[in-house]
């Protein structure tokens, strides 16, 4: 018997004696980060705009100039071509989706609903709601690998130069869900200027993290808006980014940026849903976050709650399997996750144990298109949450799970 095998004797049967209920799921920011925002509930910011509007009004269907003149800096968006709207990315990406399948896009020979089929790449691990809007509207999804420096692009350029019906690709470019991967200037620059199949390809560029560091090592994008203009491919770019976790998760501001023809396109669509966002929360914004560097001050706040979590996990995922061949974990420079790897065929398992242990882990297979990992060895931890006590305890119940599971696929004998 290895080490590993016998360590894991009775443990498990322990374990379930503990009785605990603890969550790894998703990637909340805690009540200690959210505690940072107090004063967007509690400053009076009256209600008139710099230009004078009154924000309490219908209109200003794009946002506020104010509030997009501190995220263009940031998200690397010119003000003129960056919209903030709503409080959730995720529902503009679902919006983008809709108008482009009920009206196309800009160079759409067609409406995305009129084509008889339609498919996305999917790089892989990544991001369960992103597949998820995949299935609500019918869009098959292709799995690419991940590399440290973002997809495969020798597997994304021959796949979408080849085929039609691959319309576009989901990207997580910055401290990606789950592995934490940051994509290269030339993984940028080959995807802004690929030749495609579709003439209405789009790159999704998911933005989610572009200011949430966790090391001094503060991970510069290229300017994926630029270089697709520069690649002859102006349009080819949706960005989309939030202040979910930067502010409040439930009442940020999301954003919308791309061409000046995307961006028209969006608001010709939107203005049918809406008559303007919400200006007096753009308004609370601006008076918290002020300018850019006032939003890079309040993310070294976050970081000082999130970074030690994030050494917990290194240290104990050091501690449990630093000896252990096929268990490798992703050690993220910034965002919300750390992705385990275990050995193939054990995903599954390990987060069913653990949930009958009382630990929720994200379902295994999430990470991928369909819930189907098919070496079936990723996990995603989400130490965001949890007080570091919990996140402890949770962690060593995780590799107690993986243990007990190692060991009954070990061969006897
Ligand atoms: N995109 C990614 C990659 C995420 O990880 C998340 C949340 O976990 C979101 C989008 C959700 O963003 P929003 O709160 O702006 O809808």
């Amino acid at each position: 018997m290895t080490p590993v095998q016998s360590r894991s004797v009775g443990e498990y049967q322990k374990l379930l004696e503990q009785g605990l209920s603890l969550d790894l799921t998703r990637g909340k920011p805690s009540p200690r980060q959210l505690d940072l925002s107090q004063d967007l509930l509690s400053n009076p910011v009256g209600h008139t705009a710099a230009d004078g509007t009154d924000c309490r009004n219908y209109g200003g269907l794009q946002g506020l100039p104010e509030l997009r003149e501190i995220f263009a800096e940031l998200l690397q968006v010119p003000v003129a071509q960056l919209v903030a709207l709503d409080n959730s990315s995720l529902a503009l990406m679902h919006d983008s989706l809709v108008h482009a399948m009920l009206s196309g896009v800009p160079g759409s020979e067609r409406r995305w609903a009129d084509e008889p089929e339609i498919a996305f790449l999917c790089p892989v691990p990544g991001y369960d709601r992103h597949f998820a809007l995949c299935e609500r509207f019918g869009i098959r999804m292709i799995p690419v690998p991940m590399t440290p420096d973002g997809p495969d692009l020798d597997v994304v350029e021959e796949l979408v130069a080849g085929d039609a019906r691959i319309k576009g690709i989901w990207c997580v470019p910055k401290y990606s869900n789950p592995d934490g991967a940051c994509y290269s200037a030339e993984t940028v620059r080959r995807l802004a200027g690929m030749p495609t199949a579709a003439p209405d390809f789009r790159i999704f560029w998911d933005n989610a993290y572009a200011v949430h560091h966790l090391t001094d090592e503060e991970v510069e994008l290229a300017d994926v808006l630029a270089a697709c203009a520069d690649g002859g491919h102006p349009d080819r770019a949706f960005v989309f980014a939030s202040t979910s976790k930067v502010t409040l998760a439930g009442s940020g501001v999301a954003f919308f940026g791309s061409s000046p023809a995307n961006v028209a396109w969006l608001l010709g669509h939107t203005g049918k849903r809406t008559i303007g966002p919400d200006k007096i929360n753009q308004l609370r914004h601006v008076a918290l976050l002020r300018d850019a560097d006032g939003v890079r001050a309040h993310m070294r706040r976050h970081r000082e709650l999130l970074q030690p979590k994030f050494e917990l996990v290194e240290r104990i995922l050091r501690e449990e399997f630093g000896d252990q061949p096929g268990v490798r974990w992703s050690q993220p420079k910034g965002g919300y996750f750390v992705s385990l790897e275990v050995p193939e065929g054990c995903a599954r398992e390990v987060v069913r144990l653990a949930g009958a242990a009382g630990v929720a882990l994200t379902p295994a297979g999430a990470t991928h298109p369909y819930g189907d990992d098919p070496a079936d060895r990723t996990i995603r931890i989400a130490p965001s949450y949890p007080e570091p006590a919990d996140l402890e305890t949770a962690l060593r119940a995780l590799a107690v799970c993986v243990r007990e599971v190692l060991a009954a696929a070990a061969p006897q004998g």
